[in-house]
C-alpha cells in the first residue's frame, strides 16, 4: 500500500509574513485529516518562519529547488545540508527549473545524488511540453526524464522518491489532463521505466503524483485512479479551502 501524497508547491508566491498566515490557517484545517504525508514547500527565505510553525503539526515542510554541491562558491544559491536542517523534503526538476533555468535531466539526477546523500525526500518532476505533447512526444519525454533523472541511486534510497507526473501543457493552464490520461503515463510510461532501473517492487512501491491545474473539483479524477497517489498541486495550494478539499480527497 503507499501513503498518498500531496504536496503544494507555493513557487514565487508569499512573503515571510504572508507564509505565517497561510501556514497558520493550513494547520488549522489539515490537522483533522489523516492517512495522507502533507508537505508545504514555500520559498527558501520563509522555510524557517514555516519550520517553526509546523513543529508537531503532521504537516511535512519542503524547499522547491537546491544545489547539487555541498557548498562553495556558488553565489544565489542554497546547499543540500541548508535544506535538510529546516526540511525532509525537495522538490526537483520542475518544469518551471526546467525551462527557466535550463535544468537537463543530467542536472536533475545530479540534485538526486545530492538528496540521497543528506537523506532529503525528493519530489521529482517529469513531464511533456504542449509541442512533445501534441507531437505524440509524451512516451519518449516522460521515460527519458524519468530513466535519466532517477538513475544511479541505491537501492534503499530509490523507494523513498517521490515522481510527479506533471505535464507542461497543464501546469497554471486551468487545463487539466484527465484522471484516465495522466494514469496511461504513470503505468505504461513511468512505472515500467522505474522498473527498468531498480526493480518491479520498487516500481510499485514509489509514490506518483499527479501535478497540472489540481482543485478541490478535479481531485477526485486523479486519486480514484490505481497508479496515481497524490498531487503536487501549484495555484491551488496557496488557498487554504482548495488545498483542504485536495487533501481531503486524497484521505478517501
Ligand atoms: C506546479 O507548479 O507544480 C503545478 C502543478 O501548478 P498548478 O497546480 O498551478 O497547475
Amino acid at each position: 500500500m503507499r501513503t498518498p501524497f500531496v504536496a503544494g508547491n507555493w513557487k514565487m508566491n508569499k512573503t515571510i509574513s504572508e507564509t505565517r498566515e497561510l501556514v497558520t490557517a493550513l494547520t488549522l484545517k489539515l490537522k483533522e485529516i489523516g492517512g495522507v504525508e502533507k508537505v508545504l514547500c514555500p520559498p527558501f527565505i520563509s522555510l524557517a518562519a514555516a519550520a517553526a510553525l509546523l513543529e508537531g503539526s503532521g504537516i511535512g515542510l519542503g524547499a522547491q529547488n537546491m544545489h547539487w554541491e555541498e557548498k562553495g562558491a556558488y553565489t544565489g544559491e542554497v546547499a543540500p545540508a541548508m535544506v535538510k536542517e529546516l526540511c525532509g523534503y525537495v522538490i526537483l526538476g520542475h518544469s518551471e527549473r526546467r525551462a527557466y533555468f535550463s535544468e537537463s535531466d543530467e542536472i536533475v539526477n545530479r540534485k538526486l545524488h545530492a538528496a540521497q546523500k543528506v537523506n532529503l525526500t525528493p519530489i521529482v518532476c517529469v513531464g511533456e511540453t504542449l509541442e512533445q505533447y501534441e507531437s505524440n512526444q509524451t512516451r519518449e519525454v516522460v521515460s527519458r526524464q524519468t530513466s535519466q533523472g532517477l538513475k544511479g541511486v541505491t537501492s534503499e534510497f530509490a523507494p523513498q522518491i517521490v515522481v510527479a507526473y506533471e505535464p507542461v501543457w497543464a501546469i497554471g493552464t486551468g487545463k487539466a489532463s484527465t484522471g484516465e490520461a495522466a494514469n496511461v503515463v504513470v503505468r505504461d510510461f513511468i512505472r515500467p521505466a522505474i522498473a527498468e532501473l531498480y526493480g518491479q517492487q520498487t516500481a510499485q512501491a514509489i509514490r506518483v503524483l499527479y501535478g497540472g491545474s489540481v482543485t478541490g473539483a478535479n481531485a477526485e479524477e486523479f486519486f480514484s485512479q490505481p497508479d496515481i497517489d497524490g498531487a503536487l498541486v501549484g495555484g491551488a495550494s496557496l488557498k487554504v479551502d482548495d488545498f483542504y478539499a485536495i487533501t481531503k480527497a486524497a484521505a478517501r
